[in-house]
């Protein structure tokens, strides 16, 4: 098993650019970490707004007189349950 050594940010970088580590791969790296990190908060308040919603329909069937299927929003599953 090898490890991967660890570049000091101002040694030349391992790609082969002739640039300074932390010009070249490092910033790269750094620069896909943050847009993934913000891919998910992007993502998660997009769920968080749909369960929200899903919430709030939730509400609105149960306003009405409970007679009939009622709809049931099932976090696990990811979707609604029809309960007779
Ligand atoms: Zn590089
Ligand atoms: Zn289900």
């Amino acid at each position: 098993m090898t490890r991967q050594r660890t570049v000091g940010r101002n040694e030349r970088c391992p790609c082969g650019s002739g640039k300074k580590f932390k010009q070249c791969c490092e910033a790269k790296t750094q620069g896909l970490d943050r847009k993934s990190r913000v891919l998910l908060v992007a993502l998660a308040s997009i769920v968080a707004a749909a369960i929200l919603l899903g919430i709030a329909s939730v509400a609105r069937n149960g306003g009405s007189d409970g007679t009939g299927p009622r709809q049931v929003w099932s976090p696990e599953h990811g979707h609604y349950h029809t309960i007779p």
